[in-house]
């Protein structure tokens, strides 16, 4: 079955506004095994409000509103969507009272152009709203059902919830949907879609989903079947080779973050991690701390963004720092090893490198980046290279150091 999903308002246009609500709804509907196929935003503008219904209705079994369902004339959803099915707006005297007893509850004095709000889609029933005043619809035209809903998020998630949810696991035929969430370090989106799609392209069921973030990859794997063990036997099936192919890459078979895992490993391994920032300037140390209890393995770090501070703090020797310059291997692996020598952690993380949009001095391109690791066996280090903004240049680092620590507690 196909969902569409209409977020009414003209305030949805600005920037100021985002339409979560419809992310919302595409949770809660790929629940139930619906696909959500189109979703959009209309101001309030009746005539394209209605054009847009009439064309969601005609091509879809489930169609969601959200919005435009207050008491004033730039409300348009009940009007338009009447518009669309031909239908009348009727006043109900039923829906008038629950309207006054809500604002008394709310102590409010009801004004007349609330009662707008008690007009209801021929043929439509009312959905009431526990936690604001306008009452949904529910409406069926020819194999499909309509949705209006609210635009307050707290207001439309409780009305899903308890109004249209039960109602739709009714209409819906019984579906157990699985999922796998594989997540993936140290390549790019192309080079992990050019491995895992000979795999995942045989299979409409699973759902095969890349997502990708700066050095992160997330695989979504979603089966859709009658029972629960019919979806795990599917799901087996496709994540099984997919896994042997990304091997050491992949990090987490449950969705976990790379700071997690990390965090796990040194737990399980009763080891300790310090850090030694340049370029990140706290961000690893704050990725490395995010997780409750991280107490029990991260114990300190340095932030030496200047060369002093990498002499003062790490005891970079300066002639590393003149020789080689503070964004090379060999400041990398002597901050690494010089945070190992002042803390007695069992591993040292360390960065250097040039987040941008300048050089800032530095002989070294924009996106250049060491990260060091130290440990009972020596100091190592892995240069790359990569292309971005400050923001996303930074959160590669991290994510890199964190890989290169995992990696190296996975061999030991
Ligand atoms: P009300 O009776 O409160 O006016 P309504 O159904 O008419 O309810 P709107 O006026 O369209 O709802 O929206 C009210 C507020 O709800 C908006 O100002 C916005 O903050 C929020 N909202 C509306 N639509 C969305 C959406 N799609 N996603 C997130 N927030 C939304």
């Amino acid at each position: 079955m196909n969902a569409e999903i209409i977020a009414v308002g003209s305030e949805m246009l600005t920037p100021e506004r985002v339409d979560t609500n419809s992310l919302h709804l595409t949770a809660e509907l790929n629940n139930l095994g619906v696909e959500v196929v189109t979703k959009c935003v209309i101001g309030d503008d009746r005539e394209r409000l209605t054009d847009a219904v009439r064309r969601a209705v005609s091509r879809s079994e489930i169609v969601i509103l959200s919005g435009g369902l207050g008491p004033t004339e730039d409300d348009l959803t009940r009007e338009a969507v009447a518009q669309a099915l031909g239908r009348k707006l009727i006043f109900r005297d039923e829906l008038a009272v629950v309207l006054e007893r809500r604002f008394a509850q709310l102590k409010r004095k009801m004004a007349e152009i609330n009662k707008r709000q008690a007009f209801l889609i021929e043929g439509a029933d009312a959905l009431p709203n526990d936690r604001g005043t306008a009452p949904g619809q529910w409406v069926e035209e020819s194999g499909s059902v309509i949705m209006l809903l609210p635009g307050p998020p707290h207001e439309l998630k409780a009305m899903f919830e308890r109004q249209c949810l039960p109602r739709l696991k009714r209409l819906l035929p019984p579906l157990a949907i699985r999922t796998v969430f594989l997540r993936v370090a140290g390549m790019s989106e192309s080079d992990l879609d050019a491995l895992i799609a000979p795999v995942y392209t045989k299979y409409r069921n699973p759902v095969t989903t890349i997502l990708a973030a700066a050095g992160d990859l997330q695989i979504h794997l979603r089966a859709r079947c009658a029972t629960a063990a019919e979806a795990d036997v599917l799901l087996a099936e496709v994540a099984g080779p997919i896994e042997l192919l990304l091997g050491d890459r992949l990090y987490s078979r449950n969705g976990d973050p790379l700071d997690v895992v990390v965090g796990q490993m040194l737990r399980r391994q009763h080891a300790t991690v310090s850090v030694a920032e340049s370029c990140t300037g706290g961000m690893l140390g704050e990725r490395l701390t995010a997780a409750p209890g991280s107490s029990d393995y991260f114990v300190g770090g340095f932030i030496t963004y200047s060369k002093e501070m990498k002499v003062q703090l790490l005891g970079v020797p300066p002639e590393v720092l003149q020789q080689f310059g503070a964004v090379s291997k060999e400041t990398a692996e002597a901050m690494a090893a010089g945070a190992r020598l002042h803390t007695a952690s069992t591993y040292a993380l360390s960065v250097t490198g040039v987040a941008g949009p300048d050089a800032g001095g530095e002989s070294v391109p924009v996106g250049t980046v060491y990260v060091g690791l130290a440990d009972a066996a020596g100091v190592l280090s892995v240069h790359r290279q990569f292309i971005g903004d400050r923001t996303r240049i930074r959160t590669f680092t991290c994510q890199m150091a964190l890989d290169l620590l995992r990696r190296r507690m996975a061999k030991p």
